[in-house]
Order: C-alpha cells, then sequence, then structure tokens
C-alpha cells in the first residue's frame, strides 16, 4: 500500500531524538528517566512541551537533552508515540501483565483466576501467570493447578518467594515492561524483594514519604527488575468488569475463542442455544467453562440493568413533558438528560484518572462538587 503513515511513526517510535530513555517515576513535575544505557536522571519537561501540553505517563519512551552527567539531570525533549497504555494504574507501553496468584494460603481460586485473565485480556495486553508459594502444596498438587492453564496457552511460572525459588518468573520479565496484578497477600512483594532486596525498601519509603505531603504528587512507579521493569502497584483496585458485551466474552478465552465462530447462531453466548459449537468443547475444561458461564451471567445482567435505567430515565422525562406537549420536544429534553448525565460520568471518570496519575489538583477538587 502506499499509505505513508505507518513507516515514519515506526521510524520515530525506534529512535528518538537525544539520549533515549523510559519514564519510570514521576514526582510532581519531576519526571525521573532510566536511560537505555543506564543511569537515572531527574528531567523537566522541555518548555515547548509544556506549552503544547504534551502528557508524560510513566512507561513512556523519551528522548532527552541538556543532559547533565554529574548532577543526573537532564530535559525531556520528546515523547514517541505510545502503545497499549494501561488505564489502571496509567502506564504505557505495557508488555505484559503477569497475574500473580499463590498454590495456597489463600487457597488457589480458579474463578478468580480466570476472573483476572479476562480483565487482563479487556485490556488488550497479553496476560501470563504466576503460581507462587509453590513450596506450601506437593509437586501433584502444584501441577494440577499449573497444567490446565499451560494446556490452553498461557505461560505460567511456578515460584516460590520463600526458597528464593524464582527462575521461571526471572524468564518471563527480560527487555520487558510487566505489571503484577492479582490478590493481596499471594507475594507480589516479597517475590520483587527476591530480586532486589532494595525494591521492597524503596517503595515503601517513598509511599510514607509522598503520603505526608498535600502538594507532592506521585504516581505508579517502574523498578528495573531482572532485566526489565516491573510495576509496583497492583494491576487493578477491583474486579468489575468494564463494559464489555457479554458477546465478546468467548473471544477472551483463549481455548474458547476458535470455536465461537462455528456455532449456528452468529450471536450465540455458548450458554444454552442449539448446536453450540463452544458448548460441544466445553468438557474439556469443565471448570472454565464454568467462570465463563459467571462472568457470562453477570455481564448480561449489567447489560439489562443499564438498559432498564436508561429507559427509566427516558420514561420519567416523557411523563414531564405532559400530554401533547410535542413528541419533538419530549425527545430533546430526554436526549439533553442523557447528554449531560454522560458529562457528569465522564468528568468523575476524568478526576479518577488523575488521581491515580497523581496529577490531580486536590485543592481544586475542594471546590468541584455535584
Ligand atoms: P502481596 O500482598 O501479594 O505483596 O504479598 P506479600 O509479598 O506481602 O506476601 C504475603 C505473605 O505471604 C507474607 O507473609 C510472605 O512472607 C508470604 N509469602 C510470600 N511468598 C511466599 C512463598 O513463596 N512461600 C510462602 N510459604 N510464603 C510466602
Ligand atoms: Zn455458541
Amino acid at each position: 500500500m502506499a499509505s505513508g503513515g505507518l513507516e515514519p511513526e515506526v521510524a520515530r517510535s525506534g529512535k528518538p531524538a537525544g539520549l533515549p530513555g523510559r519514564v519510570v517515576r514521576r514526582i510532581s513535575n519531576v519526571y525521573w528517566v532510566a536511560a537505555d544505557a543506564g543511569p537515572e536522571f531527574a528531567c523537566q519537561l522541555r518548555a515547548r512541551l509544556r506549552k503544547e501540553q504534551v502528557e508524560v505517563r510513566i512507561g513512556d519512551r523519551v528522548g532527552l537533552a541538556e543532559v547533565d552527567a554529574i548532577n543526573a539531570t537532564a530535559a525531556i525533549a520528546e515523547v514517541l508515540p505510545r502503545t497499549r497504555t494501561l488505564a489502571r494504574p496509567p502506564i504505557a507501553n505495557v508488555d505484559q501483565i503477569l497475574v500473580v496468584f499463590a498454590a495456597a494460603q489463600p487457597d488457589f481460586s480458579p474463578p478468580l483466576l480466570d476472573r483476572f485473565l479476562v480483565l487482563a485480556g479487556c485490556s488488550d495486553i497479553p496476560a501470563a501467570i504466576v503460581i507462587n508459594k509453590a513450596d506450601l502444596v506437593p509437586a501433584a498438587t502444584l501441577a494440577a493447578i499449573v497444567e490446565p492453564y499451560r494446556a490452553i496457552g498461557y505461560q505460567v511460572a511456578a515460584t516460590s518467594a520463600r526458597n528464593g525459588d524464582v527462575a521461571e518468573l526471572a524468564a518471563l520479565l527480560p527487555g520487558k515492561v510487566s505489571v503484577f496484578a492479582g490478590p493481596s497477600g499471594v507475594g507480589k512483594s516479597s517475590l520483587l524483594n527476591r530480586f532486589d532486596p532494595a525494591l521492597a525498601l524503596k517503595a515503601a519509603d517513598v509511599s510514607a514519604k509522598l503520603g505526608r505531603g498535600r502538594h507532592t504528587t506521585t504516581s505508579a512507579s517502574l523498578y528495573p527488575v531482572g532485566g526489565g521493569f516491573v510495576a509496583d502497584t497492583p494491576g487493578y483496585s477491583h474486579l468489575a468488569f468494564p463494559a464489555l458485551d457479554p458477546e465478546g466474552l468467548a473471544w477472551l478465552y483463549p481455548e474458547l475463542a476458535p470455536h465461537a465462530s462455528d456455532c449456528r447462531l452468529s450471536d450465540c453466548l455458548h450458554d444454552s442455544e442449539p448446536d453450540c459449537a463452544v458448548k460441544a468443547r466445553a468438557a474439556v475444561n469443565p471448570e472454565r467453562y464454568q467462570s465463563y458461564l459467571k462472568f457470562l451471567h453477570e455481564l448480561v445482567e449489567q447489560r439489562r440493568t443499564s438498559r432498564a435505567r436508561s429507559q427509566k430515565v427516558e420514561a420519567a422525562v416523557k411523563t414531564t413533558g405532559g400530554p401533547g406537549g410535542g413528541k419533538r420536544l419530549v425527545r430533546i429534553d430526554a436526549e439533553q438528560r442523557v447528554d449531560s448525565r454522560r458529562t457528569v460520568k465522564q468528568r468523575l471518570a476524568e478526576l479518577a484518572t488523575q488521581r491515580a496519575e497523581g496529577t490531580l489538583d486536590e485543592e481544586r477538587l475542594a471546590g468541584f462538587e455535584d
């Protein structure tokens, strides 16, 4: 194709002007950039980028200028196009989500793991699995946890942070930006600690200091770990599905997706429809299919309630519109209502993102009432 849209972009994303690096941390207006060559620099944004209101995220690839090697300072002169931005926490260029679970303590829960995998799938970022605390269960139990997920194509690393047995995790890290997700208590910090004992301390130190300063803002950080970077925050603070169509769920199950287009009905939900190619395969891994059905019903219910809610708004508007008041007017009114609801929602979403990014101006927020 003659379209030149892709080429320059690829060229740009490969090589910034100036010293190449990655934004790993931010405190107020200072960005810490890990240069590809090694050292970290404390950086300001170039005035031009500030004027253009260029947004810089943790994980961004940048080009540095005005490099002062003695004081370890520089200026961010260019921000490269980003890929795969994770919304929560906001981190750019994430290569993989590592879903960490424990083999025991807490009990291994397949449906909960599947929920994290589906959530990771929604973000369009590849997921791999880490089963930690391998030391707490017999080898056969560990295999019974790990093998079904390997069989459907996931990479699974079995680890024991306690025994220092982290080789399978180490193999997943080089050259990648990873985000740890998973329930608390499974050993995420212990694993990081195994790679670099200084990390856990640093993370605790930074958050303790920043927690106090009202005017200091912070965000997620990336730590250099095992030849790549790992984010220190769990990927998900709550486990509700985003607005995902029930029809899309099967595509997030790698073992079901290849069969989803073979069903008789084109809008098959693979529940109790006739001639369902997906259900025909359900016996291969009944637990996975059970979690599929559970989430499916959740999503169907979610869609039902959100439709009912918007119908209610419309009905209320219609009755207050009065009889013979002109359908046209009523319709406009209904649309405006929906619009203003949407605006408030957007505003709240914006605030939530800013808060997560640490760019939220708390003082302005105090004046925001709705
Ligand atoms: P996080 O909440 O996921 O960061 O979990 P932590 O790293 O705080 O670990 C929770 C608890 O599990 C701590 O008491 C750890 O000592 C313990 N733990 C972590 N990894 C292992 C492991 O591999 N084996 C065992 N037996 N315990 C572990
Ligand atoms: Zn089907």
